[in-house]
């Protein structure tokens, strides 16, 4: 395996390995720079080498590193949960630590398990989910998930949870259009519901704007009041997977907080440590935790690393950055300078199908015909052609699946980190648009004419 022991997502490919990073970017050993236009896997949203969390790392691990979290609380951890309390207006306020995205959806899962459980309503198991979404790679969080090539594997080892489709409008899986739909893609909770029975579901999950699974798709306007209105008719949690969008992605502290729809259970990841370290979060309102606390008091999960205090502490110095530089609003502000370049930009391109997205979390879906929104053959791999070519334009971009029921179709994401400056910005374009030009001439002959 060109002489690694390492394995990687590809076993024998080439890597190039990073030397250093810098903000929006980063370096490799032979000197290229890679302008980081997916923050990693939207994950370093503040870019790299901020001095403060540097400092704040330092000093932790001077102090101590680890401590076991059933026989020590910290103070990292105890601060960390306060702020997130505060950052989250004081609406959901207990936060429980795990370490990667995919632990604190399948935390968020046992939570509103045990919460039924504790009430004395053990049937109410079931989660539902969406098509199209991704909430992670662990059994648990991965029988959630409606990404079909993730779970096409281990589909045979996965809970049958029930899932309906999502919002696509640019591909309307009820071939409507909005508003004259009625949200029937919201409809479909309800009906699914009825045939199932509310006394064996325990919760919903939903990304408040789909990520992995379909390159930053945000709902029709009324889409998440209506759910979470149905959620509260039948007695069953509303989780929001915010583990990519949380943190001020998307030009808000919460993705939610586009929405008059609040989360009984809000799931953290990436953005909640910007990259400086694995940490995440399964979030709780006192509506949830209660009936633990008058119960058996003990939440029946939890990982060696849970709440260990150099991550709190990393966490903490992110969240305190995001806070007092006006990180969401910056990136409300830079997602809409950003998006109008792209989006002039992509005018000239025929195999654009659509552009979208929020803050700064934007997804560009490609067509073969834009009048029948017609896929690329898989085997044409377009979605790879534009990352690697991207790549060798020294642009980093993240892929993404999207495409008829969640099936295929090719899609990229652009999320570079919050802190993206104006200039930067136009950098960016610029790369993007040669990119764009070597792919367009690359598939002209065989799938464009
Ligand atoms: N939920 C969402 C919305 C995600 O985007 C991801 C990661 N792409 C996960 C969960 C899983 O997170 P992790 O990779 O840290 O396990």
């Amino acid at each position: 395996m060109n002489g690694s022991y390492l394995i990687k997502p590809v076993l024998d490919a080439d890597y190039p390995v990073i030397s250093h990073g810098k903000g929006v970017f980063l370096f490799d050993k032979e000197g290229r720079d890679y302008l980081d236009a997916s923050s990693g896997a939207v994950t370093a949203n503040l870019g790299h080498g901020v001095q403060e969390i540097i400092t704040a790392m330092a000093e932790q691990a001077s102090k101590v590193s680890f401590v076991y979290r059933s026989q020590f609380t910290s103070e990292a951890a105890e601060k960390l949960a306060e702020k997130i309390a505060e950052m989250t207006k004081g609406r959901l306020e207990y936060s429980f630590f795990v370490n990667s995205g995919s632990e604190a959806t399948e935390t968020a899962m046992k939570i509103a398990i045990q919460h039924w459980q504790e009430k004395g309503r053990p049937t109410k198991h079931r989660i539902i989910s969406r098509w199209m979404s991704y909430h992670g790679i662990t059994i648990g969080a991965l029988s959630m998930s409606g990404h079909v090539a993730r779970r096409a594997r281990f589909t045979p080892l996965l809970e049958d949870y029930p899932a309906i489709d999502a919002p696509y409008c640019y591909r309307c899986p009820f071939n409507s259009t909005y508003p004259s739909c009625g949200l029937a893609c919201a409809t479909q909770l309800e009906t699914a519901i009825k045939r199932i029975g509310s006394e064996q579901i325990a919760a919903f999950i939903a990304e408040p704007v789909i990520g992995a699974a379909g390159a930053a798709i945000a709902p029709p306007e009324g889409y998440f009041e209506k759910i979470k209105a149905i959620c509260d008719e039948n007695d069953i949690l509303f989780i929001a997977d915010e583990v990519m969008t949380g943190f001020g992605r998307t030009g808000k502290i919460l993705a939610c907080d586009h929405y008059r729809a609040e989360p009984d259970i809000i799931a953290f990841g990436k953005g909640m440590s910007g990259g400086y370290t694995p940490i995440a979060a399964a979030v709780v309102s006192e509506k949830v935790i209660e009936p633990i606390l008058n119960g058996s008091k003990s939440i029946m999960s939890g990982h060696t690393f849970s709440a260990n205090p150099q991550s709190c502490a990393v966490s903490l110095a992110v969240l305190n950055y995001v806070d007092e530089n006006r990180i969401a609003e910056k990136a409300e502000e830079t997602g809409r300078y950003l998006s109008s370049l792209i989006k002039r930009l992509l005018t000239g391109f025929r195999f654009i199908g659509d552009f979208r997205g929020k803050g700064l979390l934007l997804g560009i879906e490609f067509v073969r015909r834009q009048d029948t929104k017609e896929h690329f053959p898989a085997a044409a791999g377009i979605t790879s052609l534009i990352i690697e070519t991207a790549a060798k334009n020294g642009l980093l971009l993240y892929p993404s699946a999207a495409g008829k029921e969640g099936i295929g179709g090719d899609a990229v994401i652009i999320a570079p980190p919050l802190t993206i400056t104006k200039r930067e910005c136009e950098e960016l374009v610029r790369r993007l648009r040669k990119t764009l030009e070597e792919a367009e001439t690359i598939i002209r002959a065989s799938y464009l004419s």
